[in-house]
């Protein structure tokens, strides 16, 4: 059951704006962007939502309207496996407004959708809503600030500074439980390799403890941003809140900043699955993605919450350069070895994607042993869990290859989204020669590729030395 504040009714002369999430309505609901969008549109237009596991993604949830009577469709793209309910979703409506698309995969790489929308926004849109939906036709969409409709030679991502923060939400029973989504900061000041957040949502900002909000009518907060204990203040703000009673839930926690009191904070916010994400076993390879943490900073952290909390759950990747088949080895050795601190272990293991925008965006996905040796490092792993009852989460590598092909991909690939085979495409997931022209070398994010080239030069050859 939802609470939601903002709900209209339809009149004359407002115009109808569709939010559209391509995939289930727990995510979408616990998506702090779409929050805001749905917010801000309501205040000039009529804005109503849509979910792929709602009326499959055609009738809006608020009055069940079809989406083609709509004016525009904003759609909301969080992971490039949306792009399939997303062609879906626009072929089935028979939708003939003005189709908008954005989020982190529109920032990433628009090319492979090119063809099914109107425009494109790049960069994060709040503030700046009212003059996008003000125009009558697509064709007056270019020009606006962040816009690109395939015409543009570039395009300069947009952001905003970070102001206050929502007094209201829609509340409802989303990923993180029925909570409210408390949104503390966006970017990050760490240089993860392999990370798209550093390089999308530069630069960090941080909201201070004056810009959030009262909140009411819930007792859980959840706590969003990237890496939300680097916040200056993450321990004052998780104070204010346990001591008014609320549970709290971080996205997510870096080892190298939990300390005993931050612990115990989390602790009586009732938190009980401690999360970290030490991507490698390596100590090698942890430098070559500059995760900045050790297993030795996990151990401390997992030797502290002893008896604390009843879960502790790691991310690691796998396919990463230089990768050994005992590094594989060694991260289930790792979960073993905390299971004396934490009875219960859960490991989930995903493949590296060298996405676009960062420093490994050349490199071919797999690794050196490319998909079948991802395979096999799967089977490896699921064998070694099972001796030592650690519970594994395993990726579904088909999946892994098709996002990488539309992450890296150009238009050509959108085929793929209209039936074709995907394995014409697995040329995208090979090294990308230093020089090529890349299909999202349009989008100026703020950095200078010359700088990546350097970075990229500068990891391979430390890693070649360590082999
Ligand atoms: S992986 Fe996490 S800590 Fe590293 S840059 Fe990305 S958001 Fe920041």
């Amino acid at each position: 059951m939802e609470f939601n504040p903002f709900q209209r009714k339809f009149r004359k002369g407002l115009k109808k704006v569709a939010l559209v999430y391509p995939n289930r309505y727990v995510g979408g609901i616990a998506n702090i962007g779409i929050q805001q969008i749905y917010a801000e549109v309501n205040e000039f237009a009529i804005c109503e939502r849509f979910y792929a596991d709602i009326f499959d993604g055609l009738k809006s949830l608020e009055s069940q309207t079809p989406l083609s009577e709509f004016d525009f469709a904003l759609f909301s793209l969080q992971y490039e496996t949306d792009y399939f309910k997303t062609v879906e979703i626009i072929r089935k409506s028979n939708f003939k407004g003005i189709k908008i698309a954005g989020g982190p995969c529109v920032m990433e790489n628009p090319k492979p959708l090119l063809q099914f929308f109107d425009a494109f926004f790049i960069g994060e849109v709040e503030g700046r809503l009212q003059e996008i939906l003000s125009v009558r036709s697509p064709e007056e969409l270019c020009g606006i600030k962040g816009i690109y409709t395939g015409k543009e030679e570039k395009v300069r991502r947009v952001f905003p500074k970070l102001g206050k923060h929502l007094e209201n939400e829609i509340i409802a029973d989303g990923a993180y439980g029925r909570c409210f989504l408390l949104e503390i900061g966006r970017g990050c000041i760490r240089k993860c390799t392999f990370c798209l957040v550093r390089q999308i949502y530069a630069p960090p900002r941080w909201r201070g403890v004056e810009d959030l909000p009262e909140i009411k009518g819930v007792n859980k907060v959840a706590i969003i941003a990237p890496s939300p204990t680097d916040h200056p203040n993450f321990k004052d703000i998780l104070q204010i809140f346990i001591e008014k009673g609320f549970e709290v839930s971080p996205s997510s926690l870096r080892a190298d900043t939990l300390d005993e009191e931050l612990l115990e904070l989390l602790r009586a916010g009732n938190v009980r699955t401690i999360t970290l994400a030490p991507e490698t076993a390596s100590t090698e390879l942890s430098e070559f993605l500059k995760k900045g943490f050790s297993f030795e900073d996990v151990k401390m952290v997992a030797e502290i919450s002893a008896g604390k909390f009843e879960k502790l759950k790691l991310y690691y990747m796998i396919g990463i350069p230089g990768e050994s088949i005992d590094d594989v080895r060694r991260i289930v050795e790792q979960g073993e070895e905390l299971k004396k601190y934490i009875p219960k272990i859960e490991i989930s293991v995903n493949p590296l994607v060298p996405k676009p925008h960062t420093p490994l965006q050349w490199l071919s996905f797999g690794g050196h042993g490319g998909v079948a040796g991802l395979k096999k490092k799967v089977e490896l792993l699921s064998m070694l869990s099972q001796r030592c009852g650690i519970e594994l989460s395993k990726p579904n590598l088909n999946e892994f290859v098709i996002q990488t092909i539309l992450a890296r991909g150009d238009q050509s690939v959108s085929g793929i989204l209209e039936g074709e085979n995907y394995r014409r495409y697995l040329g995208f997931l090979d090294a990308i020669k230093i020089d090529a022209e890349l299909p999202w070398d349009f989008i100026d994010h703020g950095y200078r590729k010359s700088r990546l080239v350097k970075e990229f030069e500068q990891l391979m050859l430390a890693i070649s030395k360590d082999l």
